[in-house]
């Protein structure tokens, strides 16, 4: 797993970061030397070995925090919002890296992100969350192309975009509800702009529009075959 801020100890070189995971796991030493110097040329830092985190730049520690967690082989990578602290450049490096090691290992990637923007770049399958529940899932064509949920609707509307610089830039009104007090019915209700009264009476189920593509809103047949997201852009 790599997290959001890159953990690395400060009195441990690279390589013996990278290669911490392993330690724990009871690798001997040469093995996990020999592991870890492999996955640390996978994410381009070769030559490091010896450095320690404080001569690392951001995107530099999280290749590290990388290097961890595949040094093992694992079949699941999860990335906890991987590229939020990093500026957009290295963000796109760490991302193309992902990129080739899903290729080159073979591994599967379960990506979070508040960012439905990187999503659209490379995920083969969103699953949209609010307020702790999965409210849309689809294969990001059907996803970005053809939304049903309120939710995933406005978060879409809300990327900007240069091919639409003259539109005024599209927020979803009020703020995520405390679990503490959550709202009757659909969780969504205060803030959808398509909200029934029909809609308080209870949380909707995920239903299967098509596919696997599916939806917790009561009226996500009706919004697509009505072309809400084309809607919502115009
Ligand atoms: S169930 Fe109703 S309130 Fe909830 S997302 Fe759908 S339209 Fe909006």
């Amino acid at each position: 797993m790599v997290f959001q801020h890159y953990g690395l100890l400060p009195h441990r070189s690279v390589i013996d970061n990278a290669a911490w995971g392993l330690e724990v796991q009871g690798v001997d030493r040469d093995a996990r030397y020999a592991k870890v110097r492999e996955v640390l040329a996978l994410v381009g830092l070769m030559g490091w070995e010896d450095r320690f985190p404080t001569e690392l730049s951001g995107g530099m520690q999280q290749r590290v925090m990388i290097a961890m967690a595949i040094a093992s082989r694992p079949d699941l990578l999860i990335l906890d919002e991987p590229t939020t602290a990093l500026d957009v450049t290295v963000q796109n490096q760490i991302l193309d890296l992902i990129m080739q090691l899903k290729r080159k290992m073979g591994v599967s990637i379960l990506f979070i992100s508040h960012d439905l923007r990187i999503m659209l770049g490379f995920a083969d399958r969103i699953a949209v969350m609010y307020a702790g529940v999965i409210v849309e899932e689809a294969t990001r064509e059907i996803l970005f192309s053809r939304p049903g949920h309120p939710y995933t609707i406005g978060l879409i509307d809300s990327i900007p975009s240069v091919r639409r610089r003259k539109r005024r830039f599209k927020t979803i009104d009020g703020r995520m509800p405390l679990f503490s007090d959550l709202p009757q019915g659909c969780k969504f209700y205060p803030r959808c702009k398509f909200k029934m009264d029909e809609c308080l009476q209870e949380e909707p189920e995920l239903d299967d529009l098509s596919y696997g593509h599916i939806s917790r809103c009561i009226r996500s047949k009706d919004l697509m075959s009505n072309g809400a997201i084309k809607d919502s852009q115009s």
